[in-house]
């Protein structure tokens, strides 16, 4: 374990915690009650319940700016995922040679939980969920955490639990350093957040696979058999956990995988569940279920108890969710499909024609991956942002029926509606993160329910 030292003598070592959202604000709880002389600046406007938290235990604060004093002079520095490594202060402080670390390699410091941890391009969350589900339907004593729910830092400040189940996000992995998964899983690496990237894919699949690093050989590396850029890199990090890759068929190498319409886990005790039986539809989803069942049959989890929390899972809201049907018209908010491969997903599962809404802030997105199933499944696309150019110049030369809503939710549930026939679906799948028009994703899907509810 790496603990910072103290600069000064009799002085506890300084902590500063940039960005005080969920994470950062449990950081700062767990700094101080670990002793640490700790500090949190954030650039924008603090939330009030993280003030109150602060507060609670008289944690110093500022927010909208950063005085650069303070902060140059912590012995460590916790970043927030959400700010980038070009910001000028993240320069200054790598400069000067300040270790800068995520919330999770902190909070991994002080507890001996076991670590199950999930990354990917898309599934972390559904993914994530599912375990969790499983482990605690199985009575197990499990905390959720990650980007998802109460931070880890407070989990590990205040709870002691035996697992943790932890979504990870490249940005957190990119300030990992020593903490250890003892299960992890890599559902899929397809180019997302490359204006994070310097437009450098490489640089995102690396901080991909940092969630195997410390791995041992009592550890476990769950991944999909058949994505091409795992495969290619498997080889490239000197891999130590036991490794249990999955697939969709039975093939070789694969550990896991559906065959005679049942799901499959060979090891490391051997499992297997009606297809039919699983609650999440879809083949993408199927990958996450077999990337479940085997966390879950690693944990040490029952048979029974896997099969019955991967059949009565619930779900989680803005993930192919069904909203209505409409006179006949299935309404779908998938508004968590913020890049072009999970609406690629969204699109493959459909089984009627399809008015796609799409659009948003556009994160380097090359729509050609979605080109084939638009053409095969679309009847008429609808585009929702801000500034559509970039969406016209790719989509119009399909000559698809196609309208244009700059305004908000409301009128292209409206437009979508007239747009889509009996029997059809208008699926909200917009490849776009959702800045441009609404708060975040939830509150673009929460709006299309809210609007198609209204029809
Ligand atoms: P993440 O947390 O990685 O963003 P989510 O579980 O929130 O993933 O799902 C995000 C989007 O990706 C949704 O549109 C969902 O339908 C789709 N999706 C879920 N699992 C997968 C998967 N294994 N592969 C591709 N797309 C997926």
């Amino acid at each position: 374990m790496t603990i910072p030292e103290r600069t000064a003598p009799n002085q506890p070592a300084r902590i500063v915690i940039l960005g005080a959202g969920e994470s950062g604000a449990g950081a700062a709880v767990l700094a101080h009650v670990k002793g640490f002389d700790t500090f949190v600046s954030d650039s924008s406007a603090i939330k009030e319940p993280y003030k109150a938290q602060l507060g609670a235990y008289h944690i110093p604060w500022e927010e909208n700016g950063h005085t650069e004093a303070l902060i140059l002079s912590a012995d460590e520095v916790i970043k927030s995922p959400g700010i980038p490594e070009e910001a000028p202060l993240i320069q200054k402080l790598k400069a000067q040679g300040t270790p800068i670390i995520s919330e999770i390699e902190f909070a991994g410091r002080y507890t001996r939980a076991k670590m199950i941890c999930i990354t990917g391009s898309n599934g972390k969350t559904t993914t994530t969920s599912l375990i969790y589900h499983i482990l605690q339907s199985a009575g197990l004593n499990v905390g959720l955490a990650g980007n998802i729910g109460k931070s880890l830092a407070l989990q590990v400040a205040f709870e002691t639990h035996d697992y943790y189940v932890i979504e990870l996000s490249s940005f957190q992995l990119d300030n990992m350093y020593h903490f250890h998964a003892n299960i992890a899983v890599l559902l899929n690496i397809t180019p997302d957040h490359m204006d994070r990237y310097d437009h450098n894919m490489q640089k995102y699949v690396e901080a991909k696979f940092r969630i195997t690093q410390n791995q041992t050989p009592d550890d476990a590396f769950i991944f999909w058999n058949d994505d091409p850029i795992i495969r290619r890199e498997l080889s490239k990090h000197g891999l130590k956990a036991h490794l249990y890759p999955f697939a969709a068929v039975k093939e070789e190498g694969a550990i896991a995988y559906a065959a005679d319409d049942e799901i499959i886990i060979n090891t490391p005790i051997a499992f297997n569940m009606e297809q039919e039986e699983l609650a999440l539809r879809g083949t993408h989803n199927l990958y996450n279920s077999l990337a479940a069942g085997i966390s879950a049959n690693l944990a040490g989890v029952g048979k029974e108890e896997i099969r019955r929390a991967l059949s009565d899972f619930e779900g989680v809201p803005h993930r192919l969710e069904q909203v209505a049907t409409v006179r006949g018209i299935d309404f779908i908010n998938d508004s968590k499909a913020t890049n072009v491969n999970s609406c690629w997903y969204a699109l493959q599962s459909m089984k009627s024609k399809v008015v796609l809404i799409l659009g948003g802030t556009d994160k380097g997105n090359d729509y050609s991956e979605i080109e084939a199933l638009v053409r095969e499944k679309c009847s008429a696309l609808l585009f929702l942002g801000v500034d559509n150019t970039k969406l016209h110049q790719f989509f119009d030369p399909m000559g698809l029926p196609t309208v244009e809503v700059t305004t908000g939710m409301r009128e292209a549930v409206q437009a979508a509606y007239g747009l889509a026939k009996r029997g059809e679906t208008v699926l909200l799948s917009p490849c776009c993160a959702s800045f441009d028009l609404f708060r975040n994703y939830e509150d673009r899907g929460d709006q299309f329910k809210k609007y198609v509810r209204e029809l």
